[in-house]
């Protein structure tokens, strides 16, 4: 049975799951953008996308939105998704992955996972494929890179699209490289928990240059907006577009985080290691982990423990929170219509016994260590 822990209210002492971070510098930025003349996409989402790309994709084409979901959306038009089309998903993920697919009326086919990562499960993958499948979405849960090569290999062979979900691992590489080289599509999110923040806010990255103009219209209601304010008012419009882009507001504060993205992929590297030595070897509790040739890019940390019930309540009583933050997608009944008969054996085994632990730059040290000690006299 699934046990609802609300919101834990917060106070002098008491540990969250999540908090933003926000730097220092990003009212003085913003006071600055509030007394310019753009507020909404202007050069400022120019200069995030630039920036962004300079430091996590090799430079790959990027195309800032309004949120990870609009990313989403967006990916799965350009890399011809369309109804009744068949695209591999993972079962295991943060809802808005599938949802997208929702709206074009593509068939989700779900894929269990790997009972180490919570990645989606690459033999499974495998027993999907038809000659219908037209693409392949993955996460990296948590941060952890999926088999990429693996994976690429799939595609290849299969002729089909690859699309990351990298919600979580800003940041990550595999095998020394950019994890945007590992997909045709890649896509971020700055939604207020992860990495660096907006409030909301996302972004597209892509192999194919060709497709650069067709992102920034389809953002943009279908239109061309360059060329718009280049002067050109009698455009055309040829594709259905939407209102996915990001703002001058938002990438002012992103640009912002950027600078001081070393510090905070350190400071939550310093914690989820805290745990794992803490956890080592505590008989009771297995940790969401691999190691191998990529880097983690620490998002959360996951535990699971046969008395997660008993640990939950156990951590509240100590004024930690702690929750599981995604739920196997199969339960919501907007994907009913994927599931019948459909097994996924490794998510039953722990969909009841996992556990994420607070993560997060306002977290002191000593924080982390309080949550791993706590943890370690419940669980004892
Ligand atoms: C956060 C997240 C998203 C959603 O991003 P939004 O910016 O909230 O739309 C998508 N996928 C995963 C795996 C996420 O963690």
């Amino acid at each position: 049975m699934f046990k609802d822990y609300p919101l834990m209210k917060t106070n002098k002492g008491s540990v969250p799951m999540f908090y933003p971070h926000i730097p220092k510098k990003t009212l003085k930025t913003l006071k600055k953008v509030f007394s310019g003349r753009w507020i909404g996409e202007g050069p400022l989402v120019d200069l995030f996308e630039k920036k962004f790309a300079d430091k996590f994709t090799k430079n790959l084409p990027c195309v800032a939105v309004g949120s990870g979901t609009d990313a989403l959306h967006l990916s799965y038009l350009l890399a011809g998704i369309k109804k009744n089309d068949e695209v591999i998903c993972p079962v295991f993920t943060c809802t808005a992955t599938n949802i997208p697919l929702l709206y074009i009326g593509a068939k989700i086919k779900f894929a269990d996972i790997d009972p180490d990562t919570f990645n989606i499960s690459i033999d499974h993958v495998k027993k999907l494929i038809t000659k219908k499948t037209k693409a392949i979405v993955f996460v990296n849960y948590g941060g952890l890179p999926c088999d990429l090569e693996e994976l690429n290999k799939i595609a290849k062979k299969n002729k089909i699209k690859l699309i990351q979900d990298a919600a979580q691992s800003l940041g990550s590489t595999y095998k020394k490289k950019p994890i945007t080289e590992y997909a045709d599509f890649s896509i971020f999110s700055f939604q207020a928990i992860k990495h660096i923040s907006s409030g909301d806010g996302g972004l597209l990255c892509f192999k194919d240059k060709k497709l650069l103009k067709l992102a920034k219209r389809i953002r943009w209601f279908g239109i061309d907006r360059a060329k718009k304010q280049g002067g050109t008012w009698e455009n055309d419009i040829k594709e259905i577009g939407y209102k996915y882009q990001m703002t001058d507001i938002g990438a002012s504060i992103l640009i912002e985080a950027l600078k001081e993205f070393k510090k905070i992929s350190s400071h939550r590297k310093k914690i989820f290691n805290i745990y794992l030595k803490k956890f080592k070897n505590n008989k009771y509790i297995k940790i969401v982990n691999k190691n191998g040739n990529f880097t983690h890019s620490h998002w959360i940390f996951t535990i699971i423990t046969d008395r997660k019930d008993f640990l939950q309540k156990g951590l509240r009583m100590a004024n930690i929170e702690s929750n599981q933050v995604h739920f196997r997608n199969d339960r919501y009944s907007i994907f009913k219509k994927f599931i019948k008969n459909k097994k996924f054996p490794n998510m039953n085994l722990i969909q009841n016994k996992y556990l994420v632990l607070p993560l997060h730059t306002k977290m002191s040290i000593s924080d982390a260590v309080k949550v791993a000690n706590t943890v370690n006299k419940i669980l004892s």
